[in-house]
């Protein structure tokens, strides 16, 4: 095994450790991003998951409450036409092309002088005393090791935080968020209007098969470019950590879309639809959390709570999906407002050098449910990758105020 050393690793290229990544990167700080798949985006590009919710407050008069690498996505994505929105429907947010987010995202991080490894799948960690000292790391030449001075995980599923021994657990006891395959359509003139009750009057009218699938209720979106249809209905109770049990879910997802596509054929305007694309990957909304020096609760929204260590905003309701029955609910925060998430969420509560973002950050059952949304994990993200520069390059404790600095300068929210 060789062995390299940076000042940061970020494992998982999803749009929180692209936030880490830049802007760990932007500091100065040498700074390598691991992604198991061949290209950047997580969910965005590699589970048809095509809109970014947490950039806008949800009030009457939405307010944009991500600035930073998130802004700069948006930019890029807009300079290109590969952005619609913001658009309302039970919250606010932006469709968005895959494909392009795929282009803007390596090039983000090329600018921003960012190491990326693509196909590399983080397998080991290893650590000395309270401090995470190595990861490994395997791609189709073996095993590499690489050695850094910070870490941030933001892999969704906690790989590294519980490979390095971390604390972690599994959801919030009984209450794991539901996964589902999210869908991709074609076939549907543009000028067709398809609505999520249209789908659902057509899933309710399946017969026989209507058992065989799960979800009636979605958000439909219409992508840029294509005008391909997007939803998110095929779920399945499974456990992500378990190939066994994802490999389930999978077949099962697959075969639950093409009865969905029987359905939408059956909508008027819409007997020409095909299935474009599964996934290619189903969608995990909760796996692992960091467990952290204080966990985000969806009573700090209710209460307004703010934070000395605030370093992002939220926006986001809590989207709550039920494994048992599949039904779904929003709670908006009070007056639509945006609310203050702390770096206590984000910073292990037992490894003095790790910290993670994104899904994977310390919420319990609708704080996490809020926070994990793509919009506001570009945020977290930056967060911890600031985080880690700063501990890295400088040791010792983190300093709040420069984190905040340093966030500031770099175009994020903060108030
Ligand atoms: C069906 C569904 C619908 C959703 N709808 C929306 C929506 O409309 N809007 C919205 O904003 N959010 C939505 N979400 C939530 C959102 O997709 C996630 O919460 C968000 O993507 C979290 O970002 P992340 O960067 O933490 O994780 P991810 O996007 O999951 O990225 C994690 C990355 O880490 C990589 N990785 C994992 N393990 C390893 C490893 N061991 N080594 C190396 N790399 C690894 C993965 O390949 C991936 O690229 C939805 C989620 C689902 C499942």
């Amino acid at each position: 095994m060789t062995h390299e050393t940076y000042d940061v690793i970020v494992a998982g290229g999803g749009s929180a450790g692209v936030g880490a990544a830049i802007a760990s990167a932007e500091t100065g700080a040498r700074t390598l991003l691991v992604e198991k798949y061949n290209c950047l985006g997580g969910a965005s590009t590699m589970r048809n998951v095509v809109t970014y919710c947490g950039l806008y407050s949800l009030g009457e008069t939405p307010e944009i409450v991500v600035g930073g690498v998130a802004a700069r996505v948006m930019e890029e994505l807009t300079r290109r036409n590969a952005v619609t929105g913001p658009h309302r429907h039970r919250g606010v947010y932006v469709v968005f092309d895959p494909e392009t987010v795929k282009l803007v995202l390596d090039k983000l991080c090329r600018e921003a002088g960012v190491e990326v490894l693509m196909g590399g799948f983080v397998v080991g960690a290893e650590r000395q005393n309270d401090r995470v000292s190595s990861l490994t790391v395997a791609d189709h030449s073996g095993l590499r090791k690489f050695r850094a001075g910070a870490f941030v995980d933001c892999t969704g599923e906690g790989d590294l935080l519980a490979q390095s021994g971390a604390d972690t657990r599994y959801g919030n006891g009984h209450d794991v968020n539901l996964g589902t395959l999210g869908t991709r359509f074609g076939g549907i003139p543009a000028e067709v209007e398809v609505t999520a009750i249209d789908i659902a009057t057509a899933v309710g009218q399946l017969g026989p098969n209507r058992k065989k699938v799960t979800k009636d209720k979605s958000v439909v979106t219409r992508l840029p470019f294509s005008h391909d249809l997007v939803c998110y209905v095929a779920s399945y109770d499974y456990d992500p950590r378990d190939a066994a049990s994802m490999s389930g879910a999978e077949e099962n997802g697959r075969q639950q879309a093409w009865i969905y596509l029987d359905a939408i054929r059956s909508i008027p305007g819409c007997a020409g639809a095909y299935l474009v694309s599964t996934g290619p990957e189903f969608g995990t909304r909760e796996s692992r959390h960091l467990q952290s020096q204080r966990m985000f609760r969806w009573d700090d929204v209710l209460e307004r709570r703010s934070f000395d260590d605030c370093i992002a905003l939220g926006a986001w309701g809590a989207e709550w999906h039920n494994r048992e029955d599949f039904s779904s609910t929003l709670d908006i925060p009070p007056g639509g407002a945006s609310y203050q998430i702390p770096m206590s969420c984000l910073t292990s509560r037992n490894t003095s050098n790790l910290f993670a973002a994104g899904r994977l950050a310390d919420g319990d059952k609708l704080g996490g449910a809020a926070i994990r949304v793509m919009g506001t994990a570009f945020a977290t993200g930056q967060a911890s990758g600031v985080a880690a520069a700063q501990m890295s390059v400088n040791g010792g404790a983190l300093n709040i105020d420069a984190l905040r600095k340093t966030l500031g300068a770099q175009g994020a929210i903060l108030a």
